[in-house]
């Protein structure tokens, strides 16, 4: 009988959900360099990166013109804030980027398809009735309630995360 798995069979190889070697390399490599993706994207984030200048001093050194002397003034990176400015755009960016760990990113769903109206005597009294009261003539609900059935039905069948 030769050796191997049989039809169906699974004998070894990698469980499911244990990294491949490429993305373990990755893993092992950040450990080694102490560098967590995710946790510097949230400093990012919410704006919480020391000041890269002062270092968490708040204050510089600096040599006090036409002497030899050293004098101390504020971080002109931070102003004192012992953080670094992360604009409003990368913040975001970090937020955005963040949410797809945290949620399962939405799929957009295509709805096709043709609504058709007909116009009967009595829908054009009604319509008529309506400008008059001030109403919106087109009753769009049951247009609106159809096309969400139909993009539910068009999602049903998949079951993907
Ligand atoms: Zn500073």
């Amino acid at each position: 009988m030769p050796a191997g798995a049989r039809p169906g069979e699974r004998l070894g190889g990698r469980q499911k959900g244990t990294p491949n070697k490429a993305s373990q390399d990755i893993i092992e490599k950040l450990a080694r360099l102490s560098c967590d993706p995710i946790e510097g994207m949230a400093l990012l984030a919410s704006g919480k990166v020391p000041c890269g200048v002062c270092h968490g001093r708040g204050k510089t050194r600096y040599r006090i013109p036409g002497t030899d002397k050293v004098g101390e003034r504020l971080c002109e990176s931070c102003y004192g804030t012992l953080m670094e400015h992360i604009s409003p755009d990368l913040r975001g960016k970090m937020y955005a980027e963040l949410a797809n760990y945290a949620f399962p990113k939405r799929r957009a769903i295509e709805v096709s398809g043709s609504i058709e109206l007909t116009a009967t005597l009595e829908s054009r009294l009604l319509a008529g009735r309506r400008r008059l009261a001030g109403q919106p003539v087109i009753d769009v609900q049951p247009v609106v309630q159809r096309a969400i059935e139909a993009a539910e039905d068009a999602e049903e069948p998949k079951s993907e995360g």
